[in-house]
């Protein structure tokens, strides 16, 4: 269900609740939509911040990109409005939070977790790319959880809209794939790139080529200087598919078809996309 559907939105359709958590630009409150009684999250960014940091484009970028994905794995934005001071996004409401949290609270995730995980952001992706989306951020603090656990992916400030390589530099650190470190021309295949990051990172806490600066992750990116360290609770199939997917030359990455067909998805990954 969605909130109804509104040409004009404006603060006084929102009853505000308990503020939800504290961005770069903006502050999220949990909020009831008066008629229908949905509850969202409603994002509040000032004006001047946008002007401050001359990001009012990307702003309008993410808002167009995220309000046309209707998937059950992306979060969802339903509208958004603004006052002479602000702008309010309609989010959908993640019950649950932050994947991040839930991984520093665990520490690692068990392999049926991780791979329904992975599963979900596969699929996410395969629908971004469909639509010509790349995402380029994707990291376990862009990740949220509703009220089941189900992931949702968030947060479109580096996406774009594509159907050619593009050619800027962008992302965060450790999740960025080699061809995005050596600032060369890049595509879809930085998204999948990423799914093995995070699953080494799901399975084993930490990503694959941390290291104490910045200038030795750039490094260990370019080398691909994966290990893995000894592990009981990690299987040689999730070892395989990791491998598979950090690859240098992006044309030879397991592509998102293969990814949902891989053996370590297919045994473990719950295709509800809800962990126990
Ligand atoms: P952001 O400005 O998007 O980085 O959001 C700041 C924090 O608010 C996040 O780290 C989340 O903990 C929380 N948050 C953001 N969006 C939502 C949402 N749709 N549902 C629940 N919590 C959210």
């Amino acid at each position: 269900m969605d909130p109804n559907p509104k040409e004009e939105w404006s603060i006084k359709d929102f009853e505000i609740g308990k503020p939800l958590g504290k961005g770069k630009f903006g502050r999220v409150y949990v909020a009831r939509e008066v008629k229908s009684k949905f509850v969202v999250a409603l994002k509040v960014i000032f004006k001047e911040q946008l002007e401050k940091y001359r990001i009012h484009h990307q702003l309008r970028r993410e808002m167009e990109i995220q309000i046309s994905l209707k998937h059950p794995n992306i979060l969802r934005l339903y509208g958004w409005f603004h006052d002479s001071e602000r702008v309010y996004l309609i989010l959908e409401y993640a019950h649950n939070g932050e994947l991040y949290k839930e991984l520093s609270k665990r520490g690692h995730f068990s392999e049926k977790q991780a791979a329904t995980y992975i599963l979900s952001l596969t699929e996410a992706l395969a629908y971004c790319h469909e639509n010509h989306v790349i995402h380029r951020d994707i990291k376990p603090e862009n990740l949220l959880l509703d009220h089941e656990g189900r992931l949702k992916i968030a947060d479109f400030g580096w996406s774009v809209q594509s159907t050619s390589k593009r050619q800027t530099m962008c992302g965060t650190l450790d999740y960025l794939a080699p061809e995005m470190v050596e600032n060369k021309a890049h595509d879809y295949a930085v998204d999948n790139w990423t799914l093995g990051i995070l699953c080494y990172e799901f399975l084993y806490g930490v990503p694959p080529f941390e290291a104490k600066s910045q200038a030795d992750t750039f490094k260990r990116i370019i080398k691909v200087d994966l290990s893995f360290p000894p592990s009981p609770l990690v299987s040689s199939d999730a070892k395989n598919l990791i491998s598979r997917l950090l690859v240098k030359d992006s044309s030879k990455r397991l592509s998102l078809q293969k990814i949902m067909g891989h053996p370590w998805i297919i045994k473990n990954a719950n295709p509800m996309g809800v962990c126990e």
